[in-house]
C-alpha cells in the first residue's frame, strides 16, 4: 500500500465514461465504509464533455459513491505515474439507500428480479475488440501483428491475471491494427463490474507505454467494427445446473432459453439504444460486417443479433455447460452495467409475457432466407424514439435515469450535427 498515495472510487456513467474522485490511501478503510461524495447531475454530462441542458437533477442534492469491496484492482505505476487502488461504486444516497438512477444498482436489480420471478442467475462474459494506434499493416490475424504490439499483448494479460479478471484470449482481429480480448466467463455482475475495468486497464498500460488505443464502434466508416459481443447463459439459481441446452431442439436451445432469446428480439429496436450508445454506433450495425445485420437468431452466425454459440467435445467438454447465446449489438460506448440490465429484463419479459419461441436460423441459411427479418434501428436517433416509445422497456427504468439517458444522448446527438460520417466517427474515437 505504501507506494500507492491514492485510491480512485469511481462510477461509470450514462456516457460510458469511468468517473469518480480519489482519497489519501490511508483513508481507504473509512471510505469502504462511507464512501464519496458525488453529485446528481453528474449523470447528466455527455461523452464529449458539456452537461446535458436542462437535466433534471439541477444544481443541488448529494449522492455517496459507495465502493464496493470486491472491485478494487491495484493500477500498477509506470512512465511516472504512481499506481492506484480503483473501485467501481454504488450510487447511493446519504443515507445509504440505493439511488434510482445509479447504473450498476439497475443491473444488480435486473439480475435480482429474473432470480425472483424466473429462478435463474446469468454468467456472462463481454468480449472487446479495439484498436492500437500507429502499428505497421499486418495481415488479419497474424503471428506479426501479435508481436508487433509486444510487449504490450504480455503485459496486458499479466495485469488482467494479476487484478483478477481471468483473461482468456488475446489475439490480433481482422480491422488494422485492432486487436480482441476476452475475459473467462463468470457471475454476470463480475462480468459487468470486469468490462468497466478492463477498459480502465487497456487504456492506463497503453498511456503508460506510449500507445493510443481506442475502443470506439469505427474508425472509419468503411473499416471494420470494435464491438463488445455480451455472451450470456443462464442457470438454475437453486441447483447452479445450465438450463440453455436441449439437443433435441433447433439450434440446442432450451425452451427457456428460447423464451428468453424471443424477449431480446422483441425489444432489440429499443434495447440498442443503450447497447449501441454513440452517434457513430449505428455506422458499425450493418449488414456484411459481422457485427449484427439484423433481429434475428442464429446457429453460430456472425451477422446475427443473437448467435447461439458453438460447443467443442475436446478434452470431455460438456456442452450443457458451454452453450451461450452471444449479443453482438453492443460496443464500448455503452455502460456495461445496463447493456446487462437491458438484456437481462428483456429475456425476463420473453420468459415471462409469454411471447412465441423465436425462429432459430440455421447455419446454413441463406442471405435471402434473412430477407425477412426485422432491421436494426439506422441511427442512434432512431433507437431512441424506439426507446421512448416501448412501453415495456420504459417500465425497466426509473423515469429520471430514462429521461436523463434519452436527454444525454440527444444531446450527443446535436453536438455531432452536421459531421460527415468519417467525422463522427474521429469525433466519437477522440473520447472513447
Ligand atoms: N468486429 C466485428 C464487430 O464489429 C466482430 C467480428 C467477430 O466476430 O469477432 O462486432
Ligand atoms: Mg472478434
Amino acid at each position: 500500500m505504501t507506494d500507492i498515495p491514492l485510491i480512485f472510487v469511481a462510477t461509470c456513467d450514462l456516457a460510458g465514461q469511468t468517473r469518480g474522485r480519489a482519497v489519501p490511501a490511508a483513508d481507504q478503510a473509512k471510505v469502504l465504509h462511507t464512501g464519496v461524495g458525488w453529485v446528481p447531475a453528474d449523470l447528466a454530462i455527455t461523452s464529449f464533455g458539456p452537461i446535458a441542458e436542462e437535466n433534471v437533477f439541477g444544481s443541488t442534492g448529494d449522492l455517496r459513491l459507495l465502493p464496493d469491496a470486491s472491485t478494487g484492482i491495484d493500477v500498477p505505476a509506470g512512465d511516472g505515474r504512481p499506481g492506484v487502488r480503483l473501485y467501481l461504486a454504488d450510487q447511493v444516497l446519504p443515507d445509504g439507500s440505493p439511488w434510482p438512477c445509479c447504473p450498476r444498482t439497475f443491473a444488480r436489480t435486473a439480475l435480482a428480479e429474473l432470480r425472483r420471478r424466473a429462478g435463474l442467475e446469468v454468467v456472462a462474459s463481454f468480449e472487446h475488440e479495439f484498436v492500437v494506434d500507429g502499428l505497421e499493416a499486418s495481415p488479419p490475424f497474424s503471428f506479426t501483428r501479435f508481436r508487433d504490439v509486444e510487449p504490450f499483448g504480455s503485459r496486458l494479460v499479466g495485469l488482467l491475471a494479476e487484478a483478477g479478471l481471468a483473461p482468456e484470449t488475446w489475439l490480433p482481429e481482422y480491422g488494422d491494427g485492432q486487436f480482441e480480448i476476452t475475459l473467462r466467463p463468470d457471475d454476470a455482475m463480475t462480468a459487468a463490474d470486469r468490462a468497466v475495468l478492463l477498459r480502465e486497464l487497456v487504456r492506463d498500460l497503453a498511456r503508460r507505454t506510449g500507445r493510443r488505443v481506442t475502443f470506439a464502434p469505427l474508425l472509419d466508416p468503411a473499416g471494420t467494427g470494435n464491438g463488445v459481443h455480451v455472451h450470456l447463459s443462464l442457470r438454475d439459481a437453486e441447483t447452479g445446473e445450465p438450463v440453455l441446452y436441449d439437443p433435441a431442439r433447433p439450434g440446442r436451445l432450451s425452451e427457456i432459453g428460447g423464451r428468453f432469446a424471443a424477449g431480446v428480439l422483441a425489444h432489440a429496436r429499443a434495447v440498442t439504444a443503450v447497447t449501441a450508445a454513440s452517434p457513430a454506433s449505428f455506422l458499425r450495425l450493418t449488414p456484411h460486417r459481422w457485427s449484427a445485420g439484423g433481429v434475428f437468431l442464429a446457429e453460430r452466425n456472425r451477422e446475427a443479433l443473437l448467435r447461439i454459440c458453438p460447443t467443442t467435445s475436446l478434452g470431455g467438454g460438456d456442452p450443457a455447460r458451454q452453450l451461450n447465446l452471444e449479443y453482438r449489438a453492443a460496443d464500448a460506448t455503452a455502460n456495461p452495467w445496463l447493456v446487462l440490465g437491458v438484456l437481462v429484463r428483456a429475456g425476463l419479459q420473453g420468459l415471462t409475457a409469454g411471447y412465441d419461441q423465436p425462429t432459430v436460423w440455421p447455419e446454413d441459411c441463406s442471405e435471402d432466407d434473412l430477407a425477412g427479418v426485422p432491421p436494426l434501428p439506422g441511427s442512434l436517433g432512431e433507437a431512441l424514439d424506439e426507446l421512448a416509445k416501448d412501453d415495456v422497456v420504459r417500465g425497466w427504468f426509473d423515469d429520471d435515469l430514462l429521461r436523463t439517458y434519452l436527454d444525454v444522448k440527444r444531446a450527443e446527438l446535436t453536438l455531432v450535427d452536421g459531421l460527415t460520417p468519417e467525422e463522427l466517427c474521429r469525433r466519437v474515437a477522440d473520447v472513447h
